[in-house]
């Protein structure tokens, strides 16, 4: 999803000749696994580098998703109905206050709807336990893999290669005489052959570690496990005409229409040390079976629903540094990372694209 964003946005200026190496098809890794919620104005970030990304994205959305849906000529499942969050606490209930009064004077909507008004609105959900509900008008969520399709559908279309299923393996290296200058990438090795290049970009979420470290620069990126599922009802939950995304103790409740819904996700920590033993783990059945439960507490009609697909993905974390890395490679005048997105990478991926597009501008 990242490294898609990336060669949409950078497509769109004709001076950029973009190419996207990798090793898998399309909407893969990381990405195929996400629910695609945008948690931006309900989130607690206010300030810095976390709000402005989150802004910038949200801002960016709004456009992205039309645009590409004229240029592909194809609808990307999206839902513009809002985020509720479930207040459990009333003593968490000054806090939101606070946040709608921030988000007020940034210029954004955030509601604060008393367990009646939420019982009116969602007469799916349980109030019993329930202090109050937040509601987010301008959040949203996105089918992860759909948008990703049609940014690559986009970025073929305003002319960027792409090479699926080519590893990048290496890179040409040319080291400067002078102790104080920059190496700079030359060429990107894959599995198939060499492309010389003036900029790399590297969006290769789990795949950053093994090749930053062969570029002497290692970044730690670990994954950490999140499971999710898919719910079938014959009648769908809620009013027909308001079917928001829910949030109850950090569970999503996405409806997807027809009586569809995706709830998730576990948060798993792996328990190796090493990368590869990371990478091995696998997801605890009984981790999905209490998401599942807690999902239920809030929103009891879920009981009668039938189980679909269960699935589970990596998320990239860095690792003694905060979410996503967007700088460039220490030692290196043309390689950037975008990378270690962790649970927001279908939030920040606009915005991720934006900050690159105006990096590349100042090279
Ligand atoms: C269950 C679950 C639910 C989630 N829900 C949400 C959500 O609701 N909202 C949200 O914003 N985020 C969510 N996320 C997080 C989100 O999925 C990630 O942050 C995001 O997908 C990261 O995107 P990415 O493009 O950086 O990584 P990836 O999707 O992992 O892509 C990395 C790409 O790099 C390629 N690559 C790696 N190494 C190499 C190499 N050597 N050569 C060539 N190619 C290489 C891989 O093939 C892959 O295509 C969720 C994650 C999970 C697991």
């Amino acid at each position: 999803m990242v490294g898609a964003a990336i060669a949409y946005e950078l497509s769109l200026n004709p001076e950029f000749q973009v190419t996207v190496i990798d090793r898998a098809e399309p909407a893969q890794g990381s990405t195929t696994a996400a629910l695609g919620v945008a948690m931006a104005v309900i989130s607690h970030k206010v300030k810095g580098r976390n709000w402005w990304l989150r802004e910038r994205s949200l801002q960016r959305y709004q456009t992205l998703i039309p645009e590409l849906e004229a240029l592909i000529g194809q609808p990307i499942q999206h839902n513009t109905q809002g985020i509720v969050s479930l207040c459990f606490e009333a003593s968490e209930l000054p806090r939101w206050q606070s946040l709608q009064a921030i988000r007020q004077r940034q210029g954004y909507r955030l509601e604060i709807w008393s367990p009646e008004q939420l019982r009116d609105r969602a007469p799916h959900l349980n109030t019993d336990a329930i202090a109050a509900g937040i509601y987010s008008p301008q959040d949203f969520q996105v089918s992860p893999t759909e948008l990703t399709h049609a940014l690559v559908a986009g970025a073929r279309a305003k002319g960027v290669t792409f090479y699926c299923g080519e590893a990048v393996v290496g890179f040409d290296v040319a080291r400067p005489t002078g102790a104080a200058a920059d190496s700079l990438c030359t060429a990107v090795q894959t599995t198939a052959q060499t492309h010389p290049t003036d900029v790399v970009i590297m969006a290769t979420g789990l795949g950053t570690l093994p090749l930053t470290q062969d570029l002497g620069q290692p970044i730690a990126i670990g994954p950490v496990l999140g499971q999710a599922l898919r719910l079938h009802r014959d009648a769908p939950l809620g009013q027909p005409g308001f079917q928001p995304v829910v949030n109850g103790n950090d569970i999503h409740l996405v409806p997807l229409g027809n009586g569809d819904y995706w709830v998730g996700a576990t948060v798993e920590f792996p328990p190796g040390t090493t990368l590869e033993e990371a990478l091995a783990m696998q997801p605890k059945i009984a981790r999905l079976d209490q998401v599942l439960r807690a999902a239920v507490a809030y929103c009891p009609g879920l009981a009668e629903a039938e189980i679909g697909d269960r699935w589970f993905g990596l998320r990239p974390r860095p690792q003694g540094q905060a979410a996503p890395i967007i700088q460039p490679l220490t030692g290196y005048s043309n390689l950037w990372l975008a990378t270690g997105h962790y649970r927001n990478g279908v939030l920040l991926a606009p915005a991720t694209a934006l900050a690159i597009r105006d990096a590349l501008a100042n090279l």
